[in-house]
């Protein structure tokens, strides 16, 4: 069979490994990191720096396609590998992530309503866009965020100063606070022939800017859902997308107000494994392999939880729990606000006694 190349060896990496080796795939995972959690589960791992250019050629040289688990790969690293492998989702979806600006331009362009925002690079600028956006609101830097790091909130515009000596120099965005009474994410895919499939919105849940919780149906009006998964069938037909990507979006009374784009299978998503047929994972390895996409429907309802740190000392009860399927990543470090695995938990269906 084919091979298939991963960049990042993370969670995310590792469940597409898995999800990959049950269609007859190997999978070849590159990460800087020693002993990436993604390794365990695949046929081969290349520890190299991503600017390591003789490693990413024998890597592009030993695989039939390429994807990554997380978005923000070095557009040089991308240079070395594009030119001696497919790489899909290609370099449109990373340009349009990478940047929380040129994101939210994306996402304004294509009609889509996202919080009001306006970068800055001193006091000066980010008094004229406080300005003109408001308070509250958020300072994000434009790269590299993740979890809610790189970000501090603005309550007044007397915290401009101490927000702006926390971005310590690095290029950011002022974006308005969203007053959303919930979030949700679409988790939706394309495929090689242009073809979309969508899953059922979830309902996330944050705490200090890391996913608890997801759990679906989410709490939509059929016009909102509906609204969801054709905003993200235009994102994905912009960008002539191919594979699996997750998009987040606020609700609010006036309709869904678009967060963030991310260009991979995601957080969010990870219900599926117990709620589809076909989950994201494997949904995405159909997609950059040009074969049939699953069509998402959901057969159970679902609550993921995200174990994040110490919740691994639940896994013993969770684990016999009726219902409840748990994923461990194998990190072997616990800290706090690491995640750790996940519990799915079926609910919504008479179960046999
Ligand atoms: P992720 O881990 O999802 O990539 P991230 O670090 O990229 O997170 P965001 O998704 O932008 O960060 O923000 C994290 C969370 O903070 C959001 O899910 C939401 O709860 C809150 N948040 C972010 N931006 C806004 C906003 N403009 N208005 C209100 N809440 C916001
Ligand atoms: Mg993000
Ligand atoms: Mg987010």
């Amino acid at each position: 069979g084919a091979t298939i190349g991963i960049l990042g060896g993370g969670q995310l990496g590792r469940m597409l490994s898995v999800a990959a080796s049950r269609l007859g795939y190997r999978c070849h995972i590159y990460d800087p990191a020693a002993n990436p959690p993604a390794g365990d589960v695949s046929a081969r791992v290349t520890m190299a720096a991503w600017d390591d250019a003789t490693a990413l050629q024998a890597f592009a040289a030993s695989v039939d396609v390429i994807t990554f688990e997380f978005e923000n790969i070095p557009t040089d690293t991308l240079d070395v590998l594009e030119a001696l492998c497919p790489i899909r989702p290609d370099r449109r979806a990373l340009a349009a992530s990478q940047d929380r600006l040129t994101e939210k331009q994306f996402l304004r362009d294509l009609g889509l309503t996202t919080a009001p925002f306006a970068p800055f690079t001193d006091a000066a600028s980010l008094e004229a866009a406080i300005k003109s956006i408001g308070t509250p609101a958020i300072l994000k830097t434009r790269r590299m965020g993740y979890d809610g790091k790189g970000q501090v909130r603005l309550n007044t515009p007397d915290d401009a100063a101490a927000a702006l000596a926390d971005m310590a120099g690095a290029e950011a965005i002022l974006e308005g606070l969203v007053p959303f009474s919930h979030e949700v994410s679409v988790i939706a895919a394309r495929g090689l022939d242009g073809s979309v499939a969508a899953y059922d919105p979830g309902e996330n849940l944050h705490d200090s800017g890391i996913l608890r919780r997801t759990k679906v149906p989410a709490n939509l009006t059929g016009s909102q859902r509906a609204d969801a998964v054709l905003l993200a069938g235009r994102i994905l037909n912009a960008l002539e997308y191919v594979g699996v990507m997750g998009v987040e979006l606020f609700v609010i009374p006036q309709g869904l107000v678009v967060n963030e784009i991310a260009p991979r299978v995601h957080n969010s998503g990870h219900w599926t494994q117990n709620g589809c047929t076909v989950d994201q994972f494997e949904q995405h390895i159909r997609a950059i392999t040009g074969l049939p996409l699953g069509d998402g429907t959901r057969h159970t309802d679902v609550v993921m939880e995200n174990l994040i740190g110490d919740d691994m000392d639940r896994v013993p009860a969770l684990l016999a729990t009726r219902d409840v399927a748990v994923q461990l990543y194998g990190k072997p470090d616990r800290r706090a606000g690491r995640k750790m695995g996940h519990a799915n938990r079926i609910v919504g269906r008479g179960s046999s006694s």
